[in-house]
């Protein structure tokens, strides 16, 4: 029989890069593999859950996280 299951899968709020793990493989079964991949990788995860590629946000001098987007409109 053919069933429907749900993965999970992280982009980036930026430019939508999808996150790949170490096997190249975007999608997971359980949320806590994406998620704490995610935390593994160098990509940046927000308060609010949204999550930045690493070629979309970095730290300034006060090791404040910047995101490209808010770069782009000072
Ligand atoms: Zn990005």
């Amino acid at each position: 029989m053919i069933t429907t299951e749900t993965i999970y899968v992280a982009t980036c709020d930026d430019c939508g890069e999808p996150w790949l793990d170490d096997n190249d493989c975007a999608g997971h079964f359980d949320k806590s593999d994406t998620e704490n991949g995610l935390m593994e990788s160098e990509w940046h995860v927000a308060n609010d859950g949204k999550t930045y590629c690493p070629k979309c946000w970095k730290l300034d001098e006060d090791d404040n996280v910047v995101v490209n987007d808010i770069i782009d409109k000072q």
